[in-house]
């Protein structure tokens, strides 16, 4: 297609594939972090917002003089994962993306930076990522997640994944779009999160989140840089959920004032007083860009335990002690 030709050739004129590829130090190299290995990372091809039809955003988008921290995986929660694996079907989504982060949020423009469709096809989300990213210097900020935008740098992968299998050419797109920019930014494997590790959600699903460490090893491969060590994150509670973590949760909940059982039982009573206990303290709730999620009330998540876990330990400990 002319059109992935044209790319191919766009993403070499603004850098990417030149300094990514070999180790070679093309001048754009010059302003990256010194000392991060360079291996041979094939760009992925990137339709911008002219080829997929995006509206004008109707407010001003905040390019950072930093570099993001963070690589975010979110999923979309269509209802129904679609069986179009059509780069039309790509555009589709990124501009029913588009429509309700504008229309619905009230968002200058689409939450995420990048879309990433079941099909294997990756779009730019919010205006402006795709040249910053291939300056590799800056930072689009977007609204994806919650008290962190100006940290994250965010995919929306097409699906419902929580108990879906994630589609072959989803997952090898995403490697190639995550390997690209952990490349370019010198983000460390490690730092390649899902929203949950962030926010009360259950974004990008217990399935694509279980394969993350499998994501990071990919990158890492790619990138020729050492496996990552595995770290705990926070432990996701929700309703159903019974032990231990539950339990602790409880207890910590009490010494905040909270009035339940620490009876290890994770029911509507615990939720409801998560839920309260959120909204006194102002951590924000649903907080996924997803267009609909469901079961999202309730959630114990990566906010709130910060704010619970006492002195005692340090936060590494809380995080290993309370992994099941
Ligand atoms: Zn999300």
């Amino acid at each position: 297609m002319a059109d992935a030709a044209f790319h191919r050739r766009t993403l070499l004129k603004g850098g990417l594939a030149a300094t990514v590829i070999g180790g070679v130090a093309a001048p754009s190299a010059l302003a990256r972090p010194t000392g991060t290995a360079r291996a041979s990372v094939e760009a992925p091809q990137i339709y911008g917002t002219t080829e997929w039809g995006a509206r004008p955003p109707n407010g001003e988008i905040i390019v950072e003089d930093h570099a993001p921290t963070y690589i975010v995986v979110h999923h979309t929660v269509e209802p129904g994962n679609s069986e179009d694996f059509s780069k039309e079907r790509a555009f589709e989504i990124s501009r029913a993306i588009q429509n309700f982060h504008m229309d619905s949020n009230g968002w200058v423009d689409s939450g995420q930076q990048f879309t990433n469709s079941r099909g294997g096809y990756v779009t730019e989300g919010r205006h402006r990522s795709l040249e910053v990213l291939q300056g590799g210097t800056q930072h689009v900020q977007g609204a994806n997640v919650a008290n962190h935008n100006s940290e994250v740098i965010g995919i929306e992968n097409e699906g419902n994944y929580v108990e879906t299998e994630v589609p072959q050419a989803l997952w090898d797109s995403l490697v190639q779009l995550v390997a690209c920019m952990a490349s370019q930014y010198g983000i460390p494997v490690e730092q390649i999160m899902g929203h949950r590790d962030f926010n009360s959600t259950q974004c990008p699903g217990d399935v694509l989140y279980a394969r993350l460490p499998e994501l990071r090893e990919e990158v890492a491969g790619i990138l020729g840089t050492p496996a990552p060590t595995s770290r705990p994150q926070w432990p996701l509670l929700r309703v159903g959920d019974r032990g231990e973590s539950v339990r602790t949760a409880q207890r910590l909940l009490r010494k905040q004032g909270v009035k339940i059982p620490a009876d290890g039982y994770y029911g509507p009573r615990t939720a409801e007083a998560v839920d309260a206990f959120a909204a006194e303290h102002g951590v924000p709730r649903h907080t996924c860009t997803a267009a609909a999620h469901a079961n999202e009330h309730g959630l114990l998540g990566a906010d709130i335990w910060p704010l619970i876990v006492t002195g005692e330990r340090s936060t590494a400990e809380w995080k290993a002690s309370l992994q099941r």
